[in-house]
């Protein structure tokens, strides 16, 4: 076997070396990690929908007349009447013909981008995308474009070079290691003007942006026609696992037919789908959570804004700090996690080389009195003296 040691040792060297950490207990602000008690900031858990005891009771409940596992993939008989209502619903909440479930947000990316388009075809991706979509792009075996965060003339260029085949613009709504919201109105415009189909993955905005929750296209007020393929996933805001796609008939049916994610993996559990239809009805109706997340949200960045700290331009929950070197992300959290906050430094290839960041993220069930904790452990840890890089504000 080829020597894997050294690589490794090249990797900790570098302060790009990943490592678990064990979790006891529910998701939630206060966690017990590694054995000790912490205030997290780093979960997707927006609303504070995946302890959420009637949630809970919806999987159990489901459990009991379901058992634990679907048993087979969607096409075989793993497709229960739960599953297909869920659809439905998710279908009306993003206010589209049909929509799709799929097991992960990672594979529902991977299945439709492959399933839409192929050799001879042009997929064009944000630069800053979430790995998943560009994968997707890769795998797909279209020519994949990647062009600068947000440029929608270099995007604009770049279509009119491609004359032949189909042409499938992907964006995050919200950008996922950044909280900034993609300019979909402009993208919604380039898109028809080059016969384009557009293809958002709203992961980070589905359920927290708009008044009702639909994510970073009712935050845009973009008409949703101009969005062909909208994908959501279940995990996050919602609380819960999973993933789905949203969409015309056709698009569905097409992916039904061809998305090899969707044909080859076993359905989820029936019990998640039930608790997912809950989240879904809490969500909705708790608009409360999303204000609240507004008013973290405004609280952290008053907050970091008077230390000085390097805030990006994020209006969402997720709300980092930019650091730029790797190793010295990673040595600001642990000085954080000494004093008993938990936030991830993210680093490359995550994110671009000399971008490494703290990824802080708020939930709707975070206090006033956490979000103080945080500012106050990043006062102490004083970021400016580790050097944060001003060159990358
Ligand atoms: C988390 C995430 C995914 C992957 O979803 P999973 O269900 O976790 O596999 C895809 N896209 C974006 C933007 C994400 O943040």
């Amino acid at each position: 076997m080829k020597e894997l040691r050294i690589p490794l040792e090249r990797r900790r060297a570098a302060g790009l070396y990943r490592a678990r950490r064990i979790a006891e207990g529910p998701q939630g602000p206060e966690r017990i990690i590694d054995g000790r008690r912490l205030i997290s900031f780093c979960s997707n858990d927006y609303l504070g929908l995946a302890n959420h005891p009637n949630v809970v009771a919806a999987f159990k409940k489901a459990a009991d007349k379901y058992g634990v596992g679907s048993g087979a993939a969607h096409l075989i008989n793993g497709h229960t009447r739960v599953h297909h209502v869920l659809e439905e619903e998710l279908a009306a909440f993003t206010g589209r013909a049909r929509a799709l479930l799929f097991s992960t947000g990672y594979m529902a990316n991977l299945g439709v981008i492959s399933a839409l388009v192929s050799r001879g075809d042009s997929v064009l991706e944000d630069r800053l995308n979430h790995a998943s979509l560009i994968d997707a792009g890769l795998l797909s075996g279209a020519r994949l474009m990647r062009y600068p965060h947000r440029d929608i003339p270099n995007l604009s260029r770049r279509l009119a070079t491609r004359e032949q085949g189909e042409k499938l613009i992907v964006t995050d709504g919200v950008f996922s290691m950044d909280g900034d919201i993609a300019p979909l109105a402009e993208l919604g415009k380039v898109a028809m003007q080059h016969d384009a189909w557009l293809m958002v993955d709203d992961a980070h905005g589905l359920g927290v942006l708009g008044a009702s929750g639909r994510g970073s296209l009712e935050h845009c007020g973009i008409d949703i026609s101009r969005v062909s393929i909208l994908m959501g996933t279940l995990g996050k805001a919602f609380g819960t696992f999973g993933a789905f796609v949203a969409g015309s008939e056709e698009l569905i049916e097409t992916l039904i037919q061809a998305a090899r994610t969707y044909i080859y993996t076993t359905a989820p559990p029936p019990a998640i789908a039930e608790a997912t239809r809950t989240a879904l009805r809490i969500a909705q109706r708790d608009s409360w959570r999303r204000e609240r997340l507004c008013e973290l949200v405004n609280r952290f960045r008053t907050g970091a804004a008077a230390l000085d700290l390097p805030l990006v331009k994020s209006e969402t929950p997720i709300q980092p700090l930019l650091i730029g070197d790797a190793a010295r992300a990673t040595i600001i959290g642990d000085a954080l996690l000494e004093q008993g906050i938990l936030v991830t430094a993210i680093r490359p290839p995550t994110v671009p080389k000399g971008t490494a960041r703290l990824r802080i993220t708020l939930s709707a069930t975070h206090t006033d009195a956490q979000v103080d904790n945080l500012l106050d452990a990043l006062a102490t840890v004083r970021l400016q003296r580790l050097g944060v890089n001003d060159a990358t504000r």
